[in-house]
């Protein structure tokens, strides 16, 4: 065992978050945990969500319709449950965050909301790059609205070596075209690079030229340590399957601003928006509850929900500060692994400073893209299970909730080993 192996086994030795390991289902390879760095993408399956699942069941069969009311956790107020959770998950108050829907769906039904075009002010900024999605969805916003994406869609291109984008040039553009941009929809970690940004001060920016801000946290939540509300930001999104280990197309989630609770805004309204108090009179007239659960359209998916519950739980008992403090410590690790053993195959993309990025490190690996794919297999086959971007990136997540550092030294030991020749 290489010395630097045993100093790994000591670290996850002392790591005071090691047991959460044992709630996760680590996938197998050839009988032995695989080294799981895609927690960016899919997050592992909490041992306690089949349980959950079954009880949902059970209360289905054996009380019908009455298991609204009457079940382990009734799901007529189920959305509820998750609430606390949500808000703490991502630094909100209870008021502003639901769990809804799925991602997308949610970015398009709060820019019903927060994306108002005028003649004067019809842009949208987004960085170059963006998740196709995201792109996909502000470009119908903005025709659908009767203007043209050619002019009125602004994407910021990257302006730092390796295709991060500094404050500098957010702050430039704003300044510049700040004055027709109606929404900036930023990312809280940009997918690609990993690169995280500082909400609050983009929202500051954006919302001193008067734009209105809103975010997509797919990478963020669980992620990051967030201040929703402090920040200001007037919305955000995010999906619950990456680093919240909801499961494959889990709820997503959606935040508005305190300050929007009670809105003139126009929104696409459902059942589930109405005021609590009167939504079972089922009068014509909408009236929605206010806060973000005004935003909901349709009676929860329950057994989509119960993932999502069990998996705050286990946020809360782990705490966001702990986890975070862990996941400085891994990434910081294992791009000092890369730089000193490595540093002639992978190039870091991912910014240096904590600060600037979550849980993810992009390498760039060198020598094109047929060199990268072969890695990647190599990587692979080995039981060393990262994410593909093309043309040439790997992204590798160390996860604080599951991850050790022992698995940082396995994917750099098989970098190596496919360096000197396999
Ligand atoms: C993962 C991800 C999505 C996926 O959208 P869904 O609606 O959940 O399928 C969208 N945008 C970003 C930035 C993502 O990272």
């Amino acid at each position: 065992m290489s010395m630097d192996m045993a100093a790994a086994q000591a670290l996850d030795a002392a790591d005071p978050l090691r047991e959460f390991r044992s709630r996760f289902h680590i996938p197998q390879h050839e009988g032995v945990d695989q080294a799981y760095f895609c927690g960016n993408s899919l997050g592992l399956q909490p041992r306690a969500v089949r349980a959950a699942l079954v009880q949902e069941l059970d209360d289905w069969a054996a009380l019908g319709v009455e298991a609204h009311f009457r079940g382990k956790h009734p799901w007529m107020p189920y959305h509820a449950e998750v609430r606390e959770g949500l808000a703490a998950l991502v630094g909100a108050l209870p008021s502003e965050v639901v769990a809804m829907n799925s991602l997308t769906a949610n970015l398009h039904f709060l820019m019903v909301s927060f994306y108002r075009p005028t003649r004067e002010r019809p842009a949208i900024l987004i960085e170059a790059g963006a998740f196709p999605s995201d792109r996909y969805g502000v470009e119908s916003q903005i025709r659908f609205h009767g203007f043209d994406p050619a002019t009125d869609l602004i994407e910021l291109a990257a302006d730092e070596p390796g295709g991060t984008i500094s404050m500098e040039a957010i702050e430039r553009t704003l300044a510049e075209h700040g004055h027709r941009i109606a929404l900036v929809l930023w990312p809280g970690v940009q997918y690609r690079t990993g690169q995280a940004f500082d909400l609050k001060r983009i929202t500051e920016l954006a919302h001193a030229r008067g734009c209105v801000v809103g975010f997509d946290l797919a990478h963020g939540a669980g992620n990051l340590k967030l201040a929703l509300h402090d920040s200001g930001v007037d919305f955000a999104a995010w999906c619950h399957y990456k680093y919240c280990n909801s499961g494959p197309g889990a709820v997503a989630g959606a935040f508005v601003h305190e300050r929007h609770a009670v809105t003139d805004r126009p929104r696409f309204a459902g059942w589930w928006g109405h005021d609590q108090a009167t939504r079972f009179k089922m009068g014509p007239e909408f009236r929605p509850t206010p806060g973000a659960e005004g935003w909901q359209l349709s009676n929860p998916p329950i057994l989509a929900l119960a993932p999502l519950r069990v998996s705050l739980d286990l946020f809360a008992e782990a705490g966001m500060d702990r986890l975070r403090a862990k996941s400085e410590k891994l990434t910081g690790h294992l791009e000092a692994l890369i730089q000193s053993r490595v540093a002639n195959v992978l190039d870091v993309v991912t910014p240096a400073d904590p600060a600037r990025r979550g849980c993810q490190l992009s390498l760039r690996v060198q020598g094109g893209r047929e060199r990268g794919r072969a890695l990647f297999e190599f990587l692979e086959a080995r039981g060393i299970v990262g994410d593909w971007r093309e043309p040439d990136v790997i992204r590798i997540s160390p996860v604080p909730l599951y991850n050790r550092f022992t698995d940082l030294h396995r994917f750099v030991d098989a970098v190596e080993s496919w360096r000197d020749g396999g």
